[in-house]
């Protein structure tokens, strides 16, 4: 291992800066992680649904401890329609709190301490917090939405802020083992119900106004139970830079987010292994290059499919659930939890779909406004 007496400082201890320091910690570094908060996991901000494989695929095994619930599939709700799509333990739902103070064990942790500026200086960076300076040759953002390392060193960056809230109440879910999603607008404005266990339902929506649409939705639905925690949280959509010489950002700082479901710990930890590698290569051009192999493409179809979508007319968004809904099982075969451009290409590509492709193609192309606002809202 090159550099092992390099000081890294890790900006964030979320679930994406702690499994990074663990990774490193493994590898022989000392890296110190500088958090905000008093403790690890809270607030949540997190509706934690997780697929399995991040108990099964990752290079630090992840305490099984935050498992509440296991998820068999979902039911899909979209303008009085909706479908069910059967996934046996498809995902699990987590006590985020808990999972993120798991990933925590054993890390050299300073609590109270916000990161307000970070400079360049010659051979390193200086930290300006409000517990005083720290310095460091190798600097990383794992700090979330907003993060300040980002804004200090001036990465360049093509995202948008979503906001999502979300409430706890002790009811008794209509489906123990499946989630349901209701949409509005795929995928920006929908609003999902998951069963916690144990009597506990998460309700939460992500939406221009998560807060007024989350209320309309539990009236318009009826739900009544005691409201056990309020949690809100800005989920980063879009694409940005990676590396900046002895910089880098990791996770929702650097928008490592499923564009479709805004479900980020998976790709955040699958790219803490990416820069974990590079640092130990002393190399972090080689994070940027993996990470672009790996996730660019997915995260750009994905991203196109979104921008769609948000600008299409609700007619043809209806012949677009109708046509999803009819294609269902081929959705529940070869769909995959973390990778959604496959389920898109095994659509577009089946021969049964083409007459509908045909005239959602014809539908759209009548709208030249339509075509304009998605091409000018594409990522670059
Ligand atoms: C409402 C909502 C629901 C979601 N549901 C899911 C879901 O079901 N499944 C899923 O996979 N993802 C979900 N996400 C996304 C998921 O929560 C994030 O992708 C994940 O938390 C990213 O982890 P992270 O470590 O990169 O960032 P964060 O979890 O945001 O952690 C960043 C850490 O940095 C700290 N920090 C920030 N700024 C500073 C600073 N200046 N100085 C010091 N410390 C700082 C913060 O306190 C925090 O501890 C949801 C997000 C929201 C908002």
């Amino acid at each position: 291992m090159k550099g092992a007496n390099k000081k890294i400082i890790i900006v964030g201890a979320g679930p994406v800066g702690c499994y990074l320091g663990q990774l490193l910690k493994q590898q022989g570094f000392d890296p110190l992680l500088l958090e905000e908060h008093a403790e690890i996991g809270r607030p949540v901000q997190c509706a934690g649904i997780v697929g399995r494989g991040i108990f099964e695929e990752t290079r630090f095994p992840i305490s099984q401890k935050s498992i509440q619930n296991t998820i068999d599939g979902s039911h899909v709700h979209f303008n009085g329609s909706s479908f069910v799509l059967n996934r046996g333990r498809v995902a699990y739902i987590i006590d985020r709190a808990v999972f993120d103070q798991e990933l925590s064990k054993g890390l050299r942790v300073e609590f109270n301490t916000h990161v307000q500026q970070v400079s360049q200086i010659k051979s390193g960076f200086i930290l300006k917090t409000n517990n005083g300076e720290y310095y460091a040759d190798l600097v990383i953002g794992a700090d979330g939405p907003n993060s300040r390392v980002r804004k200090s060193l001036e990465f360049s960056s093509d995202m948008k802020l979503y906001r999502g809230y979300q409430y706890r109440i002790k009811l008794e879910p209509r489906h123990q083992n499946m989630v349901e999603v209701h949409y509005v607008k795929p995928f920006s404005l929908f609003t999902w119900v998951i069963p916690e266990g144990n009597g506990t339902v998460r309700i939460g929506t992500i939406s221009p106004n998560p807060y007024q649409e989350l209320n309309g939705f539990i009236e318009k639905i009826g739900y009544k139970g005691e409201v056990l925690e309020k949690n809100a949280g800005a989920i980063p959509i879009g694409t940005c830079q990676l590396v900046k010489g002895q910089a880098a950002l990791v996770g929702d700082a650097a928008c490592q987010i499923k564009p479709i479901t805004s479900g980020g710990i998976y790709y955040g930890i699958k790219s803490a292994e990416l820069l974990a590698e590079a640092i130990k290569e002393n190399d972090l051009g080689l994070y940027d290059r993996r990470w672009k192999e790996e996730f660019e493409q997915e995260i750009r179809i994905c991203l196109l499919t979104r921008n769609v979508l948000e600008n299409m007319d609700d007619n043809v968004l209806k012949k677009v659930f109708t046509y999803v809904k009819d294609n269902a099982t081929l959705i529940e075969k070869i769909g995959d939890f973390e990778n959604h451009s496959s389920i898109l290409w095994s659509l577009v590509f089946n021969p049964r779909t083409y007459p509908t492709i045909g005239s959602l193609l014809m539908g759209m192309a009548k709208n030249p406004k339509f075509i304009l606002r998605s091409l000018l809202r594409s990522p670059r």
